[in-house]
């Protein structure tokens, strides 16, 4: 299948296609160009949903009930799996296909793992563009889901409209949290597994480092929820919409958007131009001779660097 192909299955929804695209991302393929410049004009209808927190927290579980709930409402949904350090790859995880059996059927629903491969600056960013992906696609909700609370996971929760920290009683404290930076991005905090002793004191702990912080325009509510239960789910779709309509009407949709489009265009600037830095080193020993010979510093070798790798072919 050649990109304009994928490009076009994509946009029409198919299936087979939006898979092949969505591994070029993981790839970091030459031809990703040619897919964002297909899809992107078709992007930015989806609302966008992160869950993020400890692994065990329950956020499969949490993602399978929430496409549960879409679907009932009649909306579509893609769910993306994201595991910044797993060396799994296309789709093939057993969980997904465990997950994917209940929806196998039901072309409103798309699951899909990911991790990178190739992608300049690996997971944060090739997350927006697969989500960008399954957007173009046309489905209403996309939610991305990570694996851990490390600093990838914050960022890649930083990239939706709606971030959401799951938590659950025994794994992954609130100071934890706090340390890797995910209080800050949170824009709902889930206690699951609600039906376990302790779910109580996660929650006092929560809103109590939540009253430490800086007063926002969104006071992050606390909810709980028992996925396997299926109990608090409906409050937590509510929430999101609430937070949705909040963010709509402040005009911090658009300005958060716009803001996070910007720092990916950064992001991707600095990889290019990272990666020829490199090339450009690696085919000149002359640079590291003169360093090594002391006459001339790191600084004004840096600069010398980047004037040639501005000046050498792409
Ligand atoms: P993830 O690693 O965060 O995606 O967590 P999973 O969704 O895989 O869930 C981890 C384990 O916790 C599984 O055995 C789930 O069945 C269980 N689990 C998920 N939600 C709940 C819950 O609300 N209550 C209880 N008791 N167990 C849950």
């Amino acid at each position: 299948m050649d990109v304009e192909a994928i490009v076009a299955g994509v946009l029409a929804g198919d299936r087979r296609a939006i898979a092949r695209a969505i591994s070029l991302v993981e790839d970091g393929h030459p031809e990703l160009e040619a897919l964002s410049a297909g899809i992107y004009p078709r992007t930015g209808r989806a609302v966008t949903v992160g869950l993020t927190g400890a692994p065990g927290v329950g956020k499969s579980t949490l993602a399978t009930e929430l496409v549960r709930a879409e679907r009932e409402g009649g909306r579509s949904v893609a769910v993306l799996a994201i595991d910044p350090t797993s060396p799994y790859t296309g789709g093939a995880l057993l969980g997904d296909r465990v997950r994917m059996q209940e929806h196998a059927t039901d072309p409103g629903v798309f699951i899909r793992s990911m991790a990178t491969r190739g992608h300049l600056g690996g997971m944060a960013l090739a997350a927006p563009e697969a989500v960008r992906v399954l957007d173009a696609a046309g489905y209403d909700e996309i939610v991305v889901e990570t694996v851990g609370v490390g600093q990838a996971e914050v960022d890649v929760a930083a990239a939706t409209d709606t971030a959401v920290v799951v938590l659950a009683p025994g794994m992954g404290d609130a100071v934890q949290m706090a340390k890797a930076g995910i209080l800050e991005v949170a824009d709902l905090f889930v206690v699951n597994k609600a039906d376990r002793d302790g779910a109580g004191e996660v929650v006092r702990e929560l809103r109590q480092m939540l009253h430490l912080g800086a007063a926002r325009s969104w006071d992050p509510p606390v909810l709980q929820t028992s996925a396997t239960e299926r109990e608090g789910i409906g409050e937590l779709l509510t929430a999101i919409a609430e937070h949705r309509d909040h963010i709509g009407t402040s005009g911090e949709l658009v300005s958060k958007r716009r803001a996070r489009l910007l720092r990916e265009v950064e992001s991707l600037a600095a990889e290019r131009f990272r990666a020829r830095a490199v090339a450009v080193l690696a085919a000149d020993g002359a640079l590291g001779s003169e360093l090594e010979a002391r006459r001339i510093d790191p600084y004004r070798a840096a600069a010398m660097l980047e004037d040639q790798t501005a000046a050498a072919p792409e």
